[in-house]
């Protein structure tokens, strides 16, 4: 699409979140919630419907409803209602969801989020409730037929609705980042949307640019990823425009996202859609919050990516780049917590994690949980290298990959493998004699005018010391000999 024409249009998108609860049972029954189980064997009577079972509620849910909640700095309504959604579907073997509608557990509050001009923008959060969640057809195993997994039905979930806010699909990819992010912080849910206990519906509309209205939304549903979810938008907002730019008309409907075409396909449209007869669930009581219970749960949060964010920035001086990377992973995070119990070097604490820690994960496809070194063993090369007894580089090449293969100290490996940065004078000057013997036309340079040949000899000298002379040393003990 031409630029001229796109410029003209601003996109609307408002995101509803699912989050599956990592409890270990399910919303109203004893059966376990897992992912991954032998198909169709969580399922007890209850989940299955059978007339004269009852639900049975999960006070966890509550808990982590309410940890979200504060969170995100939302109103915890003190008191709720659930309520029945009903529709029929082979995966929903009640014929309803319990649900919560008009009273919803948490109001208000919002996720900030960065723009494409790293600006912190603020999206309001219009509800997050409380549903059990259906079970799963499958369509892709059989050719002939579709299968049923029912293990999934009732498991508890989260769902969180935005308001209209987000201006592009960027925004929309890292508003639901910052939520994973989020829930993984508040252990509340594993945020994998590979294997579905993170999953997004968008709603989308475009609108010239300068209207108020909002133009007409279209849902889209089915992305496995977060990247798919901006391919999704991305897609969605051309396709309107270039149905608007030539004369037509949206209609509200929802449609699919295929991610092999990366296209959006209608599913069913808005005179289509389900009338979902709420009304009252009269097998579950009335829930009362406490406030006693809410200051229990503030009590007992644990530390959020922003605050820890505020504190690299504010406190340690870390620019916002490497405070993000730090915070972006909760593993990571406590990672660099543990480090900073043992140094205050903060910004060489967070250069390890961010260069050769992570290039190890990388290139071993691994989580920083199964990074073999205690926190105390970089801390004490970190040690080494402040009271200049190795170079970073000879910490980083020579005995950092050491001490992946034992336990042996870093101190030790420095030892054993004579690793100490020598700044004995007479062994400097005999590096340094050896440069200007191997590089005689470049000192004849130098004496005849060419000052900037001292940080070619500095390279050439740590060259031949293998890293271990001390540069600063080396460096002044260098020029008084040039200027001999
Ligand atoms: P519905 O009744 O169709 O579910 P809601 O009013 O509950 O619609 O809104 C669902 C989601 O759609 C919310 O996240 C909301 O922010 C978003 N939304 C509502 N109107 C628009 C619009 N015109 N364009 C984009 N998103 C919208
Ligand atoms: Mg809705």
């Amino acid at each position: 699409m031409e630029k001229e024409v796109r410029d003209k249009y601003e996109a609307v998108i408002g995101l509803e979140v699912h989050a599956q609860m990592l409890t270990k049972t399910k919303a109203y029954s004893n059966d376990v919630n897992e992912y991954g189980a032998q198909v169709n064997t969580n399922i007890s009577a209850i989940t299955l419907g059978h007339p004269g079972t009852l639900p049975k509620m999960n006070s966890k849910t509550i808990d982590f409803a309410i940890r979200l909640g504060i969170a995100c700095g939302c109103t915890i309504a003190r008191e709720q209602h659930f309520a029945r959604k009903n529709y029929f579907y082979p995966d929903l073997p009640k014929g309803y969801q319990i649900t919560q509608d008009t009273t919803p557990i948490c109001t208000g509050g919002s996720i900030v989020i960065r723009t494409e001009e790293n600006q912190e923008k603020k999206i309001n959060i219009t509800r997050i409730h409380m549903e059990e969640d259906a079970g799963k057809s499958i369509h892709d195993v059989d050719v002939y037929d579709t299968l049923v997994d029912l293990n999934r039905a009732g498991t508890p979930l989260l769902e969180i609705v935005s308001e209209p806010e987000m201006r592009s699909s960027q925004e929309a990819y890292n508003y639901v980042s910052e939520i994973r992010k989020l829930v993984r912080y508040l252990d509340i849910c594993d945020g994998n949307m590979e294997e579905g206990s993170l999953r997004c519906d968008a709603n989308i509309s475009v609108r010239i640019k300068g209207q108020d209205a909002f133009g007409t939304k279209v849902e889209v549903k089915n992305m496995n990823s977060i990247r798919n979810v901006q391919r999704a938008i991305e897609f969605e907002i051309t396709r309107q425009i270039e149905v608007l730019e030539s004369g037509g008309q949206l209609s509200q409907e929802t449609r699919g996202f295929d991610a092999l075409k990366g296209i959006t396909i209608s599913m069913r449209s808005k005179e289509a859609a389900n009338d979902y007869r709420y009304f009252p669930e009269p097998d579950l009581q009335p829930l009362f919050i406490k406030q006693e219970q809410i200051d229990e749960i503030k009590m007992d949060m644990p530390t959020l990516p922003r605050a820890l964010f505020e504190k690299y920035t504010k406190e340690f001086g870390l620019s916002e780049y490497d405070a993000y990377n730090l915070t972006d992973n909760k593993g990571i995070a406590m990672y660099y917590e543990e480090l900073i119990r043992h140094t205050k070097n903060y910004k060489a604490a967070a250069n390890w994690i961010m260069g050769d820690i992570k290039s190890y994960l990388n290139e071993f496809g691994k989580e920083i949980d199964e990074f073999p070194l205690k926190a105390e063993r970089i801390t004490s090369l970190i040690k080494l290298i402040d009271e200049g007894k190795i170079s970073s580089s000879i910490a980083s090449q020579k005995i950092f990959p050491e001490m992946l293969k034992s336990e042996e100290p870093a101190f030790l490996i420095a030892e054993r493998l004579n690793l100490f940065q020598d700044s004995s004078e007479d062994t400097l000057k005999n590096f340094i004699l050896q440069v200007f013997e191997e590089n005689k036309t470049e000192v004849e340079r130098y004496k005849a005018g060419d000052k900037q040949l001292t940080g070619f000899f500095m390279g050439k000298l740590m060259q031949i010391s293998y890293g271990k002379a001390d540069p600063k040393i080396a460096n002044s003990l260098l020029r008084q000999m040039l200027e001999q």
